[in-house]
């Protein structure tokens, strides 16, 4: 996959109007504020999380900035089912009539360990979450991001989801899985008004950041509002001809 950077791109305060855009994880860290600035930038935004009470603060949030109004989609992607994805389809069919964007962000880091430590049920919900859930999702949303004039789908990756490193077992794998998937997508979809990008969003100040390394100073990492160029150009109209690309977000 070839990787390309969009550090400095400047959106325009209007890029993101009038489109439909889904984030999973939206209620933490970088999908927290992927969801708030794309509301800033006019998108509507369909916050998807497990945990309702910081999906409400972030809907509040985008409310009381402004922004058009949100939907929230309580969904825990663990024990979600095929069904459950589509049903969400068709709800998402009924309000809106279409998806314009796609951003799979939530994800899970699993215990880091030697491999041959590794649980069968840690490595099992690992690819649960970041993998099978996002597989799922993609399949039931399609058919609707067809619907758009042109729609982005973004898979979220991550350093060792290209360059395996030790101890990072299921998380890892479960990254690779994500790079292979969108690559799946993107090709059999590079016909279509559908692209296929994959973020690796580099070493970030969020709680599952200081998870992976409890001794670093925070103050030392980018936030996740540093990032929001290469967020913002991935769902603007300036990347639909992107298919098939890495972002290193740093
Ligand atoms: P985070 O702060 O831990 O946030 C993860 C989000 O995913 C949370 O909103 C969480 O919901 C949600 N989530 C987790 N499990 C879920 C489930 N089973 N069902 C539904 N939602 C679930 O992580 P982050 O650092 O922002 O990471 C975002 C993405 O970037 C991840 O895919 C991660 O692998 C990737 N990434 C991060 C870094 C970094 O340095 N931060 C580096 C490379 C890649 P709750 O809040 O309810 O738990």
């Amino acid at each position: 996959m070839q990787i390309k950077t969009v550090h400095d791109y400047q959106a325009s305060p209007e890029l993101l109007k009038n489109k439909v855009i889904l984030v999973t994880g939206a209620g933490d860290g970088i999908g927290r504020q992927a969801a708030l600035t794309f509301a800033e930038y006019g998108a509507t935004v369909i916050l998807l999380g497990r945990t309702v009470a910081k999906l409400e603060a972030v809907y509040d949030e985008i409310e009381n900035a402004g922004g058009a109004t949100p939907a929230i989609i309580p969904l825990d992607l663990k024990g979600a089912t095929a069904q459950n994805y589509q049903d969400m389809a068709a709800t998402i069919k009924d309000q809106f009539g279409r998806l314009d964007g796609l951003l799979h962000n939530a994800g899970i880091l699993s215990i880091l360990s030697p491999f041959n430590h590794i649980e069968e049920d840690d490595f099992r919900d690992s690819m649960q979450i970041n993998v099978t859930g996002p597989m799922l999702m993609t399949q039931a949303l399609l058919p609707i991001m067809q619907l758009a004039d042109s729609a982005s789908l973004v898979f979220t990756s991550s350093g060792v989801g290209r360059k395996g490193r030790a101890y990072w077992g299921s998380y890892s794998v479960s990254k690779f899985a994500t790079e292979g998937m969108a690559q799946v997508i993107a090709d059999e979809y590079s016909t279509t008004t559908i692209r296929t990008n994959v973020i690796n969003p580099g070493a970030t100040r969020t709680s599952m950041r200081s998870k992976a390394y409890p001794g670093e100073d925070p103050k030392a990492l980018k936030t996740p509002l540093e990032l929001m160029p290469t967020y913002l150009y991935l769902m603007g109209d300036e990347s639909t001809k992107d298919n098939n690309i890495c972002f290193d977000a740093q």
